[in-house]
């Protein structure tokens, strides 16, 4: 968004004032709209079959699982905040598979990826044989059409993948990329900038923020595939709900100022971690985390910040069953991007992962006092 034409607006400003030319009412803060169903304009009665398009809906919403106030508003935000043409959806996932169902890939490219991607993945292997393939096999048998999906950083680890040298090898094939950048949203990662083709943000994550709705995005930069997508959505019937809309564009007003606590907080702890690792030596084995990472596209890629969460290995199970519960500020809960701090034992959640790997959600607290409780924990587990 800009001011009449001039620069365009810093992100802080466009959480706040994107949507305000969505404004129906005089009400400061964005109404709650509840109603699935709008009365029609008695003077705008075009039947459905002589509309050129459904552009309509972002002006009078007809039906919620189309649009409805509060979801052309995340709409006008995202497209603002995250460069492109935004749809919006009931969650990560419902983005994900709205992404997989207009694209249609005969062979779909993937690496270390959330579980509930790979499960969809599934789901298209099973009902309609789509091929999957390690992300090594790009330059082999990638081939018009096809979808490299890549997620940076990468869950559980927070690590960096070098997101340009995939987008030439999809390309160079006729292949499309999609970032998952849920890890890291603008300010800290614009993946435009290195040749992705979709970028797909799960909002329950940092957008949100609360750990209290969830949502999805995915952003185009050919607006005629966002109408496309939104097409499908209508029928997917995966639009965003009304309340969580409200929520959402609620928590994107302080979202600023949230990531940007998140990552300073977070390098403070892992920088804190790796100075102190031979102190706690039977406890800690390893840090994963992008700014642990040496190679040069991970700065490039991060410019804006580190993203806010990282993965640690214990020396035994004992210790990663106990480390939860010898702490005081993080919670023992999946899940991440929250204001509060929260650390999982992946074990409980993922089967196939390293049983001694801790993922480490960094909140908005102070991160003098998360050290402290990290370093009181590390303290008691030594002779676990
Ligand atoms: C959480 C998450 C998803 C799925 O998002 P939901 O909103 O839970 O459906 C996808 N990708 C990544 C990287 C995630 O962390």
């Amino acid at each position: 968004m800009t001011i009449s034409g001039e620069n365009k607006l810093d992100l802080a400003t466009e959480l706040i004032h994107s949507d305000d030319k969505n404004n129906r009412v005089s009400d400061v803060a964005p109404p709650i709209n509840v109603s699935t169903t709008f009365r029609y304009d008695k003077n705008d009665l075009v039947p459905w079959n002589e509309r050129e398009n459904l552009d309509f809906m972002d002006t009078t919403p007809i039906y919620s699982r189309l649009s409805h106030p509060n979801s052309t508003r995340l709409e006008s935000l995202f497209s603002d905040i995250l460069d492109g043409h935004a749809v919006i959806y009931s969650s990560g996932l419902a983005a994900f598979y709205g992404a997989m169902t207009y694209y249609n890939p005969k062979q779909l490219f993937i690496g270390q990826s959330y579980h509930g991607v790979h499960g969809i993945a599934d789901i298209f292997t099973r009902n309609y044989g789509l091929v999957q393939r390690p992300l090594e096999d790009i330059e082999e048998y990638a081939r018009e059409g096809d979808v490299v999906h890549l997620e940076s950083p990468v869950n559980p680890f927070g690590i960096s993948y070098d997101i340009q040298s995939y987008a030439d090898k999809a390309h160079s094939k006729g292949a499309l990329l999609i970032i998952d950048s849920t890890f890291a949203p603008p300010p800290l990662q614009y993946a435009w900038n290195f040749g992705a083709d979709m970028i797909m943000h799960s909002a329950t994550k940092y957008f949100g923020g609360h750990s209290d709705l969830l949502s999805g995005v995915l952003v185009t930069k050919d607006e005629s595939v966002s109408k496309k997508l939104k097409d499908d959505r209508l029928y997917l019937g995966t639009n965003v709900p009304n309340l969580e809309s409200y929520l959402l564009l609620r928590s994107l007003r302080t979202y600023e100022m949230r990531i940007r606590k998140q990552s300073e907080n977070v390098i403070q702890i892992v920088n804190f971690l790796c100075e102190n690792k031979a102190k706690y030596s039977t406890v800690l084995k390893e840090i994963y985390h992008s700014s642990v990472q040496s190679e040069k596209f991970v700065r490039k890629q991060l410019v804006g910040g580190y993203n806010p969460v990282f993965s640690i290995s214990l020396a035994n199970k004992e210790q990663c069953k106990q480390l939860p519960l010898k702490l005081k500020l993080f919670q023992h809960a999946t899940s991440l991007g929250g204001i509060e701090s929260l650390i999982e034992w992946r074990a409980m959640t993922d089967p196939y992962i390293d049983q001694t790997l801790i993922r480490i959600s960094i909140g908005c607290e102070s991160a003098r006092d998360l050290i402290d409780d990290l370093t009181r924990a590390f303290d008691s587990l030594k002779d676990f």
